[in-house]
């Protein structure tokens, strides 16, 4: 695989963005406060190992601060706002996030390694999102039932906001997870405590930046750095009537149990461990492409990375050697250099786990066709590279093909038939999504219906919109984000009977 170097026109931006975030502090009430306990942590480059910024450290203290703002914000001014504040609001935020797009995609970049060339790419589906549920702001509404009360009763249901949301959220897609919490939180009328992920929370704090400055009422946006202790308290909380979260499966429990006090309503998509099935009348060029994007985007760290691979047997080795061709071509180095088609891992801690699964899978005997090792070319030794790798010779209950690595690593399995590739594609405690190559039209369908899991992609794979929803069935969760069901999470039916003689 080909190493490339840093650019120094994209490193050039880098101080002024950083310097204009580095004294941020919590957003709480429509203020930028320190951490009560004044700790802070640090952010760092997990392509360099360069100090980034110092950012506060909330805990149980400022969630408790930022809940009590967001509730008074909720039973204040926020209740009356009309939809059309709402979605004017929102339309606004959005073009402020449009117009500063450029920063956000470098702050992901540095703070979580992702290249700048996907990182640049999220605007249309960031941007569209915040106008998705700008649009469904003055689009609730309730019913009216008819009803076989004797009498004569008039029935109808009142949709009403939540209350206050605690969004919990991973660093694996740092402004698009924040935005697909934040906007249906705000179009519904609720109030919220955003908690983003330790490892890459400048885009929030940013993001936090642009809510204040599109005029939202003190409380209604709150922010919380921290880690995940602070993440804990927002959880139990009993001010706090709903948590929407994004996460690991064990943390995605930890919040289920922690709920129970107040019983929150929850949404949660969790971990995954896809299977992308190629039979071998799909288009091959297609196929092999769309199964090496559907683990390497992101560097693998996708909760829905098509991971468990498996290829009709017929084709099986052409098909597997041509797509560790790719990850062996792939363009290894800065995540800021347009030219970089795989940056680092987002941290020292994932570069561990992922090296441990790697080393695990070998040992158990699996082969890795390419990778299989760190990248430690010159300057790429100091950060989180690994090799983009395709792992053959496994079988099913190797570590490697049943657990999340969140990495980039592909284990290929050979299969024969429909129903066999169909039971082994379910077999798995998870259900995110799965992947379909074919050009048969009826076993496309087939095996769609078949799949125990929220997302399946025919002849594509990770193919995402604001207007489709997604999330997991099994282990990886329940709720649905994006879509118009989406608001249902958000708001409380409220029936109303009136005897009217
Ligand atoms: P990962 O293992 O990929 O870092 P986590 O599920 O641990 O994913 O983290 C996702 C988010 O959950 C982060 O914002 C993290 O701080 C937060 N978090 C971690 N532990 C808890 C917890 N016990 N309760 C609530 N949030 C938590």
């Amino acid at each position: 695989m080909s190493v490339t170097s840093v650019s120094p026109s994209t490193v050039a931006t880098r101080p002024r963005l950083i310097a204009s975030l580095a004294d941020k502090k919590l957003f709480i009430g429509g203020r930028w406060v320190p951490a009560a306990s004044g700790r802070s942590f640090a952010s760092t480059d997990p392509a360099t190992g360069d100090f980034l910024a110092h950012l506060a450290e909330g805990n149980a203290v400022d969630i408790d601060a930022a809940v009590t703002a967001a509730r008074q914000a909720f039973e204040g001014p926020w209740s009356k706002t009309k939809p059309f504040e709402r979605q004017r609001l929102l339309l606004r935020l959005a073009d402020l996030v449009d117009r500063d797009y450029d920063e956000f995609a470098m702050l992901d970049t540095l703070d979580m390694g992702m290249p700048i060339t996907r990182s640049t790419a999220g605007r249309q589906r960031v941007v569209g999102m915040i106008r998705f549920y700008a649009g469904l702001a003055t689009a609730i509404h309730g019913q009216t039932i008819e009803n076989s009360i004797p009498g004569s009763f008039l029935s109808y249901t009142l949709k009403e906001p939540v209350g206050v949301i605690g969004a919990i959220i991973p660093w694996n897609g740092p402004l698009s997870q924040a935005v697909w919490k934040v906007a249906p939180a705000l179009a519904t009328g609720c109030t919220l405590v955003l908690k983003p992920a330790e490892q890459a929370c400048l885009s929030s704090v940013k993001l936090a930046e642009l809510i204040e400055e599109a005029g939202y009422p003190a409380g209604v946006f709150n922010l919380v750095t921290g880690a995940g202790e602070a993440g804990a308290a927002l959880a139990a909380h009993p001010g706090v009537d709903k948590i929407a979260f994004t996460g690991s499966t064990e943390t995605g429990q930890a919040i289920v149990r922690a709920s129970a006090g107040n019983l929150k309503r929850l949404s949660l998509e969790l971990g995954g461990k896809s299977p992308d099935i190629v039979f071998a009348d799909a288009d091959m060029d297609a196929a092999v492409a769309g199964a090496a994007n559907a683990v390497f985007i992101n560097c693998g760290q996708i909760c829905v990375a098509g991971s468990r691979l498996f290829v009709e047997r017929k084709i099986y080795d052409e098909f597997v050697h041509r797509v560790a061709d790719i990850g062996r071509q792939m363009k290894i180095g800065s995540p800021q250099d347009m030219q970089t088609q795989l940056g680092p891992l987002a941290s020292n801690e994932q570069l561990e786990r992922v090296m441990g699964f790697i080393n695990g899978g070998i040992q158990a005997g699996a082969h890795p066709l390419t990778g299989g090792a760190r990248e430690q070319t010159g300057a790429l030794a100091k950060g989180c590279f690994v090799q983009p790798t395709v792992f053959t010779g496994v079988n099913d209950n190797m570590a490697i093909v049943k657990e999340e690595i969140f990495g980039p690593v592909i284990s290929a399995l050979p299969f024969d038939d429909i129903d066999e590739v169909i039971r082994r594609g379910n077999d798995s405690p998870y259900g995110l999504g799965a992947g379909v190559w074919t050009r048969d039209v009826g076993k496309a369908h087939r095996v769609a219906a078949a799949m125990r899991c929220g997302s399946v992609w025919v002849n594509s794979y990770l193919a995402i919109d604001p207007a489709v929803p997604f999330g997991g069935y099994k282990m990886s969760g329940y709720g649905r984000e994006s879509g118009t069901e989406h608001l249902d999470h958000y708001l409380n039916t409220k029936s109303v009977v009136l005897n009217i003689g």
